[in-house]
């Protein structure tokens, strides 16, 4: 039988083959499968050595064995060369047959296995692309089959449960079960879901687990399914004790109220206590106010709680845009707020205070509809009124209370005698306003003595009342009343005229005295001030110098451009201006530097604790100090003891005054005195 003849039945066949000569070991025969397989034409193949189509090394040698009669079969993958060079992988099959009796062939069949392969190498890439997802995920999940035997899991999987490294490779998967009932606090629980899970193969379920370590595990499983088939479980553990910590911050992080996003009460709470530190350590002033909107009950009733809302943000926008960033807006409830006031002093706080007022007396507009809000404040100070937030709300609060009752719309700082007897203030009010008119105020003058030589430098004018049905009423009393009412500007006046009639007596008298005169912050920001201070003396014919202007630091901040020009006009009069109570305010060296000012005055405050008090040698010898820097001549008020006035002399402060010269003085009496004192 010819190879031809073998030809139609191996073109029968679908596998590639061919016949191969056991003597020449070259192809005789091929089929159609084969001349597909490599891209090499029949006439081409056949005579062709069988080695010129192997590309493996094995087929080379299992062909010299051939040649060598060692070998006459062999079955395994390899690899055959086609047309233009390229490997193909294929399974091959070599036999040895005989066609007749005498006559051996090797018969070759080949298997084309690039589709296999490429099947195979797409499994590969999705199963690692498969771990890398499991991989990639934050949770931790355990793959099983049917059967309960695990057949994957994660890192994350290890991590989350503590897992002993290689437990599963030395132990299998009892160790590794075990290792997880041990790990949750609840075991029999846990131990009753998971039979529950596995005689359910489709449950699906959620649960949480509480692990000995403080982990808090929720656990998701799903059946794991293939062509509508149950085939595993999927287990995935996600820790939620990180975001439940997370969840926490968060809420301690909610420092602000949700519907304005002004901060709240807590963060309040914070701001006040490092201004609380802070004023330990410095003396400053700060102010609490207590804001209640008037009428917004109204509102909210008759227009509805969104438009309510939204009267509610407006409101609090206009308040914030009066205060400075260093200030503190808060709501503490409904249409409440509370605003501190950081290194206020009285005097700035009554400015935000009618400017909220102004503000919120525009008429608002919401969706169109016209209407109008007002607001009641309390104002507290610290620390004249109270020294914690909580005491200074609670006063804010008192005092709003008392300009609700007046009739809203107004501002109100608290005074003690709010809680105790209101009527007392009204009263006083009225005895003073009646002390003017009958000419029972008196002025007083206290020296200022030269720490250098003993010598008289000035006088201060200070106010006295005496009073048949109240007594001796203290300035401390009534001057900040008057300054709430407005009536200080008629106190002041008065005290201007008799200062300036007395410094005019001295004057002709031939033993000139400089009269200082306390100058309240109202007073000073009347428009007609400056020309009322010339008019005066220059009426009375007084030498201009022989009059001073005591000034307190909160005149200063207030309009800084306006303060300075009128602190010009005063100063090119001839008058001289000191600060009182130094220390005490906002002692900030870049205002004193603007103004045309030649005096300051150490507040007793800070005197009071000399030589002994290290906070108050520090602060009064850096005001000394810096007072020279600035061609500043400094008082000490309040000196009571030779030890106070050695130290301040130590310090190269220039003058004092104080109970331990004297203290203010009817004008003859301290014409007495000033007959001891060296010339
Ligand atoms: P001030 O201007 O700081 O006046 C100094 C105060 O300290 C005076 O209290 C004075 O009597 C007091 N003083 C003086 N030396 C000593 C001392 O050695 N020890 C002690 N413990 N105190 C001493 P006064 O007269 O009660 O006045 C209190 C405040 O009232 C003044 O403080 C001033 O702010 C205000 N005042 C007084 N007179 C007037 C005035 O005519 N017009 C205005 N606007 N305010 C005035
Ligand atoms: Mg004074
Ligand atoms: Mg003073």
């Amino acid at each position: 039988m010819t190879p031809n003849r073998w030809a139609a039945l191996l073109d029968a066949m679908i596998e590639a083959l061919c016949l191969v000569d056991a003597t020449t070991l070259r192809i005789m025969a091929v089929n159609q499968g084969l001349v597909a397989l490599v891209g090499l034409d029949h006439n081409v193949l056949v005579g062709k050595p069988i080695v010129e189509l192997t590309v493996a090394l094995e087929d080379l040698y299992f062909w010299e064995d051939v040649a060598a009669g060692l070998a006459d079969s062999i079955l395994s993958e390899s690899l055959v060369r086609s047309a233009n060079d390229v490997a193909i992988p294929v399974e091959r099959k070599v036999s040895r047959v005989w066609l007749t009796p005498d006559e051996p062939v090797y018969l070759v069949g080949m298997r084309d296995l690039r589709q296999q392969r490429q099947a195979e190498e797409q499994l590969e890439s999705r199963m690692a692309e498969l771990r890398a997802t499991l991989e990639s995920t934050g949770d931790g999940i355990l793959v099983t089959n049917t059967e309960g035997v695990v057949r994957h899991y994660n890192r994350r999987f290890a991590e989350l449960w503590n897992l002993p490294h290689g437990l599963l490779d030395s132990h299998g998967d009892p160790a590794l079960f075990a290792h997880l009932a041990a790990c949750v606090q609840d075991e029999p629980a846990y131990q009753d879901q998971l039979s529950r899970i596995s005689s359910d193969p489709e449950l699906q379920c959620t649960d949480v687990l509480l692990l000995r370590s403080g982990r808090m595990l929720e656990r998701v499983t799903l059946p794991q399914v293939s062509r509508s088939r149950v085939v595993g479980r999927v287990y995935s553990f996600r820790d939620l004790t990180e975001r439940l910590d997370a969840q926490k911050r968060i809420e301690a992080l909610a420092y602000t109220d949700a519907l304005t996003g002004l901060p709240n009460r807590l963060l309040l709470g914070q701001r006040v206590a490092v201004a609380l530190r802070a004023a330990q350590r410095n003396g400053a002033t700060f102010a609490i106010m207590y804001i209640d909107l008037d009428r917004f009950k109204n509102i909210n009733d008759s227009l509805g709680h969104s438009f309510g809302d939204r009267a509610l943000m407006e409101a609090a926008s206009r308040i914030q845009q009066t205060l400075r960033e260093v200030d503190t807006l808060c709501r503490v409830g409904g249409d409440e707020f509370i605003a501190f006031l950081q290194e206020a002093d009285a005097i700035g706080a009554e400015v935000v205070a009618r400017r909220i007022l102004e503000k919120l007396a525009q008429p608002f507009v919401v969706d169109a509809v016209n209407f109008s809000l007002g607001c009641s404040i309390g104002l507290a100070m610290y620390p004249v009124d109270a020294r914690t937030l909580d005491a200074l709300i609670q006063c804010a609060d008192t005092a709003m209370f008392r300009v609700k009752e007046r009739g809203r719309g107004n501002f109100r700082f608290y005074q003690p005698q709010m809680n105790v007897d209101l009527l007392s203030r009204v009263k006083l009010d009225h005895a003073m306003r009646q002390a003017m008119e009958r000419g029972l105020f008196r002025l007083h003058y206290q020296p200022q003595i030269s720490l250098c030589d003993g010598r008289l430098l000035g006088v201060e004018a200070l106010i006295r009342w005496s009073d048949a049905e109240l007594g001796n009423v203290s300035p401390a009393t009534f001057i900040p009343l008057a300054e709430e009412s407005g009536f200080i500007i008629a106190i002041g006046n008065w005290v201007l005229n008799e200062a300036v009639r007395q410094a005019l007596v001295w004057q002709q008298s031939g033993r000139p005295v400089v009269v200082s005169v306390n100058v309240s912050a109202l007073q000073f920001q009347q428009g007609d001030f400056v020309e009322r201070v010339a008019k005066t003396i220059g009426d009375a014919g007084l030498a201009p110098h022989l009059l001073e202007l005591e000034l307190t630091e909160s005149i200063l901040i207030r309009d800084v451009n306006e303060t300075l020009s009128r602190l010009h006009a005063l100063a090119s009069l001839g008058v001289s201006l000191a600060i009182d109570d130094f220390g005490t305010g906002y002692s900030s060296l870049a205002y004193l530097k603007k103004f045309p000012i030649s005096k300051l005055k150490i507040d007793r405050a800070f005197v009071m604790g000399l030589p002994d008090d290290e906070g108050d040698r520090a602060i009064v010898s850096a005001t000394i100090a810096m007072a020279r820097a600035l061609k500043l001549s400094v008082v000490a008020e309040g000196v009571e003891t030779a030890a106070q006035r050695d130290y301040l002399q130590s310090l190269n402060c220039e003058a004092f005054q104080g109970f331990l010269c004297s203290p203010g003085l009817p004008a003859t009496e301290f014409e007495h005195l000033q007959a001891s004192l060296p010339m």
